[in-house]
């Protein structure tokens, strides 16, 4: 059994470092990448078993890198996290295909609990992973 894999797509430092250090203690295996442009070349290799993606990034927002996700037609389980949450920010994220929408400041066991819930959701059975 591997971890699930989890691209986590955030360009500060601290937070970054929070989310991958909760993530492997809950059983995640975590890459991390800060610049919108990099990111995109790291979800084109379609390697991860779920995004999480911040909205606010240089170069290639969080919107744009959404968008060109889906439009290669890759279907990786995408958990937007953003401080942006009115809601034309949330109907937008979730109408460029994102998946499901986390506000920030957000609480630890809910960002696990909804990567979790995109993995179940998003894992046909012959491909489920422990985490
Ligand atoms: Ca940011």
């Amino acid at each position: 059994m591997t971890p699930a894999r989890v691209l986590l797509i955030e360009d500060e430092p601290a937070l970054a470092r929070g989310v991958s250090d909760l993530l492997r203690a809950n059983g995640f295996s975590v890459t991390v990448v800060a610049d919108g442009q990099h990111a995109l070349d790291e979800a084109s290799a379609n390697t991860a078993d779920v995004v999480v993606l911040d909205v606010m990034l240089p170069r290639v927002n969080g919107y744009e890198i959404c968008r060109s996700i889906r439009e290669q037609g890759l279907d990786v389980p995408i958990l937007m996290l953003t401080a942006k949450t009115q809601e034309e920010d949330v109907v937008m994220g979730l109408n460029l295909g994102a998946d499901d929408y986390i506000g920030k400041p957000f609480r630890a066991g809910e960002l696990v609990a909804r990567v979790k819930a995109l993995l179940r959701r998003g894992m046909a059975p012959a491909r489920c992973v422990r985490f």
